[in-house]
């Protein structure tokens, strides 16, 4: 939907979720155009002619694709114009989120990138029992700590532990293999998931990092407090696992 657009210029109105010289930024961005949009983890990077443009937009941000004329909320930060009269536009109500500027020769090895560990997708479950395996804290952690798996937030790590039926305060040396296989293809299954629901324009990367539209009407256990486990019918609890809200069938995660 953005590919091959042409960005002719840029403004914002919040300068700190540009992690460089604004006005370098938006120089070195002017007339470069959009080649491909890759994923790493909770990045979004727009490859461009000769830089990369790396996002992260935590737990609020997304892009919508406007008209030049549309009203610009308040909420609107960043926004990209195209030479075609569309724009992109950075929303992140939270201002949270962050653009960092690379060449696209050498991101990978660079800060953000650099340093992150495999999406569930491409890691080898017994490559990841081994990352976890002395690890003497909550499981849920682990499957928050993105040096070691990249890609999963609080949503889907509870939902993965829920299809794994382990408890999110299970210690990781206490995983054995075959739970930890269990945890790489379920993470698979609800990141596979989010994404077919979340359409298939620019919304889905958003869809795919944060959880919005239709991936949140299929959710087992968060948010759930209260109700009815979708398996035993045992009622859905809520509790805080390393400081972060989790929803958890007792009955059914061990
Ligand atoms: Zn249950």
């Amino acid at each position: 939907m953005v590919k091959d657009a042409k960005i002719i210029d840029i403004s914002y109105d919040y300068a700190p979720i540009i992690k460089m010289d604004p006005t370098l930024f938006i120089n070195r961005v002017k007339y470069q155009s959009i080649h491909d949009i890759e994923r790493y983890g909770k990045y979004l990077v727009f490859i461009l002619d000769t830089d990369a443009m790396i996002m992260h937009m935590r737990m609020e941000g997304k892009f919508y694709i406007k008209k030049i004329n549309d009203h610009v909320s308040s909420h609107e930060h960043v926004i990209f114009s195209f030479s075609d009269g569309r724009q992109m536009r950075y929303h992140d109500v939270r201002k949270f989120g962050t653009i960092h500027l690379l060449d696209k020769n050498s991101y990978k090895n660079q800060y953000p990138i650099n340093g992150l560990g495999k999406e569930p997708k491409d890691l080898d479950p017994l490559d990841f029992y081994q990352l976890i395996h002395h690890r003497k804290t909550a499981i849920k952690n682990v499957l928050l700590n993105q040096h070691i798996i990249s890609g999963l937030g609080n949503i889907y790590v509870d939902e993965t532990l829920f299809l794994s039926g382990i408890h999110p305060k299970r210690l990781a040396n206490k995983i054995t293999k075959k739970e930890a296989s269990k945890l790489v293809t379920s993470a698979r299954e609800v990141l596979d998931k989010a994404i077919a629901l979340g359409g298939s324009t620019i919304r889905s990367y958003t869809s795919s990092l944060g959880v919005h539209g239709r991936f949140q009407n299929e959710l087992n256990v968060h948010t759930k407090f209260g109700e009815p486990c979708p398996k035993c019918q045992n009622t859905i609890v809520k509790m805080k696992v390393g400081g972060r809200t989790s929803y958890v069938c007792e009955s059914c995660q061990k």
